[in-house]
């Protein structure tokens, strides 16, 4: 082999990449937040509503989505295996602001032809398409919308996350948390293609404005309409930009957490996700912050990842 290809091919797996190469600009929806603003009026009944969708039923080692050199996991003798989860999307209806989405669910179209969106022989072999079970794909949700989806609130950018954007229409806008695209990761390497095909025609990523610090564990809080009825706040670990989202509903608070933690176990159990999280204990820290506002709320109705 040349020795410059040589050189380039080190310094690439030293290096690694960063998620995707895909743009991002900063959101002009949403304005920064407190703790203390979003904890006064969470509690009280709310406009706007939430319906989880389960686009997918799948399956996939919870190595990934549990630390199995967790205390816990080690004291419940949990031992690898496949574990059933489902891909979620989450339809929020604002009655002034219309329709947006919290993930995107999956598409048919990705599921068909995974080969057009980079999804390549050894991607298969880790993500094993051929156990998805397709549920509700996202075009047969969004077309039953009355009105066009404003807008897409990613929880970060995995790709069971970002599988339903074949079905969205390019110019809906899609927003991720601060520094998503930021750190570069030798993992990242072998789901680049895959996650630029995902994003490629739509707008650069839009990124929450969060501030540097609001207190309770959380890297930042964005009120994103600016009257307090849905916030994004930042809980990096499973990925640096992971995001949640907290709701009020007429029928109280719901958050929706992501992939801070995939599995019931793991929320019951306050055990963040193995293999498949960036820094697990970051993760566990986002994590821990989710739980404390919980229960200092116990209103709220937690929407796990990829469990109910
Ligand atoms: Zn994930
Ligand atoms: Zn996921």
């Amino acid at each position: 082999m040349p020795r410059i290809i040589l050189i380039c091919l080190t310094s690439l797996i030293l290096t690694g990449c960063a998620i995707t190469s895909h743009q991002t600009t900063p959101s002009s929806l949403g304005k920064p937040s407190s703790l203390a603003a979003m904890e006064a009026v969470v509690d009280l009944p709310g406009p706007v509503s939430v319906d989880t969708i389960n686009s997918a039923d799948w399956e996939v080692p919870i190595a990934g989505m549990l630390d199995m050199n967790d205390p816990q996991v080690k004291a419940a003798r949990l031992n690898d295996h496949l574990e059933p989860i489902h891909i979620f999307m989450h339809v929020l209806h604002h009655p002034d602001r219309g329709y947006f989405l919290v993930d995107s669910g999956i598409s048919r179209v990705f599921l068909d032809h995974p080969q057009q969106y980079g999804v390549n022989a050894l991607i298969s072999m880790e993500f094993h398409p051929e156990r998805i079970r397709l549920r509700q794909d996202t075009a047969s949700v969004t077309k039953r919308l009355p009105t066009p989806v404003q807008g897409i609130f990613l929880t970060h950018l995995h790709v069971d996350h970002i599988s339903g954007l074949p079905d969205i229409p390019t110019n809906v806008p899609l927003y991720v948390g601060k520094n998503e695209t930021g750190p570069r990761r030798f993992s990242y390497m072998f789901t680049l293609d895959m996650i630029n095909k995902l994003l490629e025609q739509h707008a650069s990523l839009k990124t929450w404005p969060f501030p540097d610090d609001n207190g309770g564990g959380f890297h930042g809080i964005v009120d994103i309409f600016g009257d307090g009825t849905v916030w994004a706040l930042s809980v990096p670990g499973h990925t640096t930009g992971s995001t949640a989202y907290l709701v009020r509903t007429p029928n109280g608070p719901v958050l929706l957490t992501g992939d801070v933690s995939h599995t019931r176990w793991g929320w019951d159990h306050g055990v963040p996700p193995g293999d498949f999280t960036d820094n697990i204990d970051n993760n566990r820290k986002s994590l821990l912050a989710l739980k404390a506002l919980v229960e200092r709320h116990p209103k709220i109705r937690v929407r796990l990842g990829h469990q109910y």
